[in-house]
């Protein structure tokens, strides 16, 4: 059940079903540690940060030196460049406070940046890969000020490590070979950055070693001058005409004028814990709330790991919170976010009607939260546009003093824009494409602006004190990739690393299912039979990080993802890498493909056989996949070496399908108009018998 690769997990853990200990996420043959543990996706950017608990360092310190070295070691997710947003909790007075590092619209932009000539948005491909798509950074003024804060080291000290692998070079790890050779065309775009890259033309390889030495000039440059250099110096001037250079209008002002914002978490309760995660500008917290809310009222450990029945209700919780999503988070300080009103439980519970056990609904639309509200707004709701999905980076801290981090750091796009400011080797975000191009909305560009979100650096506490720090990159995919995790750990009692490797699913909107491998083939079938419709191709969704805290026991343990070279390293030992999953072994092709509704269903070469010139899918997985009784059609069985089939075009004319077949490719295609939404709706929740009544 595991996504990707069971034989990594097995030299993980001694057994295949792990101890579960009182603590969700707790495997208690998996080693903890009482001294401090980072989860990171850079084995050297994790040993930065651990290096520097070892010295006696705080979780604030560890996280500005793993910061720092991830700018260095995965330069194409974050850096001093882009933005983030760092959580953290102080155990001396038990609260939460997170730095919004987020970039910020330029002074001179108006809502319609990204429109061409004749009032269309310009394409994602070309706009994102142009000055206008760079927001002003502001990940360095972040460090600087947690550090000052509540930091015990200086930028000084926890900048050493990234210097040296700048300088010195590292090896590129296949995960970042993998990024560079998928980005090799945007890093040509602009030249700089493939020098670094792509040296000669051909894209560095696993096994390569790269070396920065004008990122360590500029990280040189910090060390002596702190970030005054990046706001108010030489580096920020070159950034600055950098931007100019390739279409964009940012000044120095608006470097000098840059500030990072305290924030206060969103909170919400599930099942007994507390969730504290992003407020806006992200839609993060808010949106993972709304989803693990509505899962709420479900009897979720019953229904069982990505069961069908638990998927089917997740991804139409997912439509619901998306929705709400779209329609009214955005920056705060612009736009009233109806943030009581989105969490209230009259209004989950009238929202959580809507999903219909049986069926996926078509018309999910935003809701009304204002009605929970003093005050009231509309929503300025704008069409959302498919985009490429992005990527970040999110590590978890925890030291022995029993402070948090949870930090989810991002130059939007793998390589951001793509642009590398010349002489100082860093890339550029692309953060303002995380506005819409479509004026009009709550999301709109607007000078000062900060882009909506979707990270959601999310801390989960018990009884009071944080038990776990989770997060995750991929842009709103970030969302569904927390809210699983936590509904992994904390209903499903997974163990963390287990909780993180289950594959995941993320969809915002009806029809479209994103999958990761491994989701089993009649999950899938059933899925589609209630009317969900999956990519044809499973694909790695998110990248998670996380360390949870058994209060009992005072041990830290760790999880990390493998989508990366995910490790967790604690300061003295409960230390992995996870290994490179090993690719799927594609099943032998059907005899025949079925298409429905211009989709191709996953049945395999055993499941589908054509006798005297009749096609037969094997009776179960077709009735699954049409979502039909089984029962209604015993009739037409036939049985072949024992095992029943049904004939395809018999059977699907019964359930009023147009029925025809391509010769050329070998392919039965069926078509029929989707059924309008039921209005039995609320009957058929009020029925689900996984609803939890109280
Ligand atoms: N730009 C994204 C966001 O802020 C983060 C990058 C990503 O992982 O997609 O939501």
């Amino acid at each position: 059940m595991l996504k990707k690769s069971i034989v990594t997990m097995m030299t993980l853990f001694s057994a295949v079903t792990p101890a579960l200990a009182a603590v969700p996420g707790v495997d208690s043959s998996a080693e903890g540690t009482a001294n401090g543990i980072v989860a990171v996706s850079h084995p050297l950017a994790a040993e930065a940060g651990r290096s520097i608990l070892q010295q006696g360092g705080n979780a604030v310190d560890a996280a500005a030196a793993i910061q720092l070295s991830l700018n260095v070691v995965e330069p194409m997710m974050s850096g001093i460049g882009g933005g983030g947003f760092m959580m953290i909790y102080r155990k001396d007075s038990n609260k939460i406070d997170i730095i919004d590092s987020r970039e910020v619209a330029p002074a001179n932009v108006t809502p319609k940046l990204f429109l061409d000539a004749n009032g269309h948005p310009v394409p994602f491909e070309e706009r994102h890969t142009n000055g206008k798509a760079v927001g002003v950074p502001g990940t360095l003024k972040g460090i600087e000020t947690t550090l000052a804060q509540y930091g015990t080291m200086t930028l000084n000290e926890v900048i050493a490590p990234a210097i040296d692998h700048a300088e010195q070079g590292v090896t590129v790890n296949w995960a970042t070979a993998k990024y560079i050779q998928n980005n090799i065309q945007k890093l040509q775009k602009f030249g700089t950055a493939a020098n670094v890259f792509a040296p000669g033309g051909s894209p560095l390889k696993e096994g390569d070693l790269l070396v920065q030495p004008d990122l360590a000039k500029t990280l040189r440059l910090i060390k002596e001058n702190g970030s005054d250099v990046l706001y108010n110096g030489e580096v920020g001037e070159a950034l600055v005409a950098e931007v100019n250079k390739r279409g964009g209008s940012m000044t120095m002002d608006d470097m000098r004028n840059y500030t990072v914002e305290w924030r206060e978490p969103v909170r919400g309760t599930y099942r007994g814990y507390e969730v504290a995660s992003m407020s806006p500008p992200s839609s993060g917290g808010l949106t993972v709330l709304q989803i693990l809310k509505l899962m709420e009222g479900y009897d979720v450990q019953a229904m069982g790991v990505n069961s069908a029945d638990y998927l089917h209700r997740l991804l139409e919780s997912m439509h619901l919170a998306y929705a709400d999503r779209a329609a009214f988070m955005a920056d705060e300080d612009f736009y009233p976010v109806p943030k009581q009103g989105l969490l209230d439980d009259r209004y989950i519970n009238a929202r959580r009607q809507l999903i219909n056990p049986s069926a996926a609904t078509p018309s999910i639309q935003a809701g009304d939260p204002w009605q929970y509200e003093d005050t009231a707004a509309s929503a300025k709701n704008v069409p959302q546009e498919k985009k490429p999905t992005g990527q970040t980076t999110h590590f978890s801290v925890m030291d022995r003093w029993g402070n948090l981090v949870s930090y989810t750091t991002t130059i939007e796009m793998e390589f951001g824009s793509g642009i590398m400011v010349p002489g100082y080797g860093f890339m550029l975000n692309n953060e303002m494409t995380d506005f819409d191009a479509e004026p009009g909305g709550v999301n709109q560009v607007e000078p000062g602006k900060r882009p909506r979100s979707s990270m959601s650096p999310t801390l989960v506490l018990k009884d009071g004190r944080p038990f776990m720090a989770v997060g995750s990159p991929g842009g709103p995919t970030i969302i569904a990739s927390v809210a699983q995790t936590i509904l992994n750990v904390i209903d499903h009692r997974l163990p963390l690393q287990q909780a993180i490797l289950t594959p995941r699913v993320y969809s915002s909107s009806y029809p479209h299912v994103e999958w990761e491998p491994g989701i089993p083939q009649e999950v899938v079938l059933e899925l589609l039979g209630k009317g969900h419709r999956f990519a044809e191709k499973p694909d790695d969704i998110g990248n998670v990080q996380a360390v949870i805290f058994d209060a009992d026991s005072g041990k830290m343990y760790g999880g990390a993802d493998n989508t990366r070279e995910g490790t967790v390293s604690g300061v003295d030992g409960a230390a992995f890498t996870v290994s490179r999953p090993q690719p799927a072994v594609p099943p032998m092709e059907a005899v025949f493909t079925l298409k429905v509704n211009g989709l191709t269903y996953p049945y395999t070469a055993d499941q589908t056989l054509i006798k005297d010139g009749i096609s037969y899918i094997a009776a179960a997985p077709l009735t699954l996949g049409l979502g039909i009784d089984r029962s209604s059609l015993t009739a037409n069985t036939v049985v072949f070496d024992g095992q029943p089939y049904l004939p395809v075009r018999a059977t699907a004319e019964a359930l009023g399908y147009d029925v025809t077949w391509n010769d050329s490719e070998r392919t039965v295609l069926l078509a029929k108009e989707m059924e309008k939404a039921s209005d039995q709706v609320e009957k058929a929740y009020q029925e689900d018998k996984f609803k939890i009544t109280r």
